[in-house]
């Protein structure tokens, strides 16, 4: 019978009104769908779904409540596995991960398991109280993204004292200051955060560990271990010809602005100048958000420029980016970027085709010889790649780093090279997705605790 049953399809704004505004594009599940949704999952016994989550998020278990309308109790599942379920339901990489991994591709569509997740998330609205028993015992977080979000979480459900301590002056990382609202609200992000609060993490913002205050200061002000979740927000230099000219943006920047200091608002004192046509260099999740949030400040013509074929980005971004006006250059790479008066007006683009082989799971490309041309534009955002900020390694000694500023953690603990202190999220594995980072959070907050509870021989 569930077979015959066809999956609930999401619902977006429409696409011609989308790009003018910030709303968010996809309009969550109402009751009705939800269940009828729910209904579509087979409850597998060995569900690969649940294999196929990070941080193992009993699916079939919470898709079960809401097929019993027990929608309180479906969030309470996933919650003891998931500290932002509101915003996984929304930015995850579901095609890559849990849905992925669900029987029905066999025979259609997966259960759309994102969505629901995002349902029962933004229908509970209970404060949850902690009531667990206080242990003493001090963690200093540094950074309030994902991995330092979850890593506090369950540290403070195990009884911890837990401080943050967060650099901007709104918490969230990426989720706050990167991801537009279109995809993740503002105030989604806000609730989220304010039931880590609840259960009793204190987050102090406008504090750059490394130069306010050191490792070394937390450890001797009475912290009994530290975690760092800073982040990866250096934006990665191209090294190509031109790269300083007026109205090229760096995403990252290019998306502050825009989020945290409103610059989009024609009163914000954030300047920010948006031409007719916008090129955005990269291919991710940043790329595209670059682009989609340019169309809403007003570009005529948008385009994703990707020396590959296959886009990295979420999936549903990728279509409704497509569907919002932005044209896709692919298998075209960079090569200098031509100003006049100081201002960029063109790239100098040359083709890429693939190779063969396959390094890293990326097929390899090169550029094809001859195939250079001009092409015009009046703004150009690049979003190439992050890497760690070396802000806080520079002052610690003893932590080690590799690669590109990356901070080294063991794979299983999350600890560094420096005793009590651990690390996680797009720091240690530059930048990379948020059940990440949260995967990593969770991982440290278990060995932190795992240590506390006198067994060193694991940590
Ligand atoms: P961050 O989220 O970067 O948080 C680090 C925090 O640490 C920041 O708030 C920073 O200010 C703070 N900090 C840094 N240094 C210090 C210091 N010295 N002292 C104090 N605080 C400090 N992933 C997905 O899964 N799906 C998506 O759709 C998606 N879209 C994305 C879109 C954009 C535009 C970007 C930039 C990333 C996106 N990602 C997405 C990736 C994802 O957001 C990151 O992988 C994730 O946020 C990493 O979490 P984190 O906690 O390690 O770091
Ligand atoms: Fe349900 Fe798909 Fe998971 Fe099976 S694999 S339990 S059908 S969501």
């Amino acid at each position: 019978m569930n077979d015959l049953r066809k999956k609930v399809q999401i619902k977006e704004l429409i696409s011609a009104e989308r790009n003018k505004n910030f709303e968010e594009v996809v309009i969550g599940y109402s009751e009705e769908e939800a269940v009828s949704e729910s209904q579509r999952c087979l409850n597998c016994k060995n569900p690969m779904c649940v294999k196929g989550c990070p941080v193992n998020v009993p699916i079939p278990d919470f898709i079960e409540k809401i097929k019993e309308r027990k929608f309180n109790e479906a969030y309470k599942i996933i919650k003891t596995e998931n500290f932002l379920p509101a915003v996984c339901g929304r930015v995850c990489p579901q095609e890559k991960q849990c849905e992925g991994n669900c029987i029905r591709n066999k025979t259609g569509d997966s259960v759309s398991i994102g969505k629901l997740e995002r349902f029962v998330s933004d229908y509970y609205s209970v404060n949850e109280e902690n009531t667990a028993e206080k242990n003493n015992k001090k963690i200093a977080v540094i950074g309030s993204g994902p991995a330092g979000i979850t890593c506090a979480g369950e540290l403070a459900v195990k009884g911890y004292e837990v401080t943050v301590f967060e650099a901007l002056h709104i918490p969230g990382g990426v989720l706050s200051y990167g991801i537009p609202e279109f995809r993740l609200p503002k105030k989604i992000v806000e609730n989220e955060i304010d039931k880590i609060k609840n259960l009793g993490v204190k987050i102090i913002t406008n504090v750059i560990i490394g130069k306010s205050m050191t490792i070394d200061d937390l450890l001797y002000d009475g912290y009994d271990s530290v975690f760092i979740g800073s982040g990866a927000g250096l934006p990665r230099i191209m090294g190509i010809p031109g790269e300083n000219l007026k109205e090229i943006y760096y995403a990252n920047e290019f998306l502050t602005r825009v989020n945290l200091m409103k610059a989009y608002k024609k009163d914000s004192e954030t300047p920010i100048k948006i031409g007719k046509t916008v090129t955005v260099i990269g291919g991710g999740n940043v790329a595209v958000d670059s682009a989609r949030t340019a169309k809403r400040l007003g570009a005529e013509k948008v385009f994703i420029v990707y020396r590959r074929e296959e886009i990295p980005a979420r999936e549903e971004e990728i279509i409704h980016a497509r569907e919002e006006g932005i044209e896709f250059i692919l298998l075209t790479s960079p090569v200098k970027f031509i100003g006049e008066n100081g201002f960029v007006k063109a790239v100098e683009m040359v083709k890429t085709k693939l190779l063969e082989s396959e390094k890293s799971g990326k097929k390899d490309f090169c550029e094809i010889e001859g195939s250079n041309y001009l092409f015009e534009t009046d703004t150009v955002i690049i979003a190439a790649g992050q890497t760690s900020n070396p802000i806080i390694s520079s002052v610690t000694p003893g932590l080690k780093i590799y690669g590109n500023g990356k901070i080294f953690a063991d794979s299983e603990t999350n600890q560094t090279s420096i005793k009590k202190v651990y690390a996680g999220g797009d720091a240690v594995t530059g930048a990379a997705t948020v059940i990440s980072a949260m995967e990593a959070g969770k991982k440290a907050a278990l060995a932190i605790d795992k240590y506390f509870k006198n067994e060193p021989e694991t940590v």
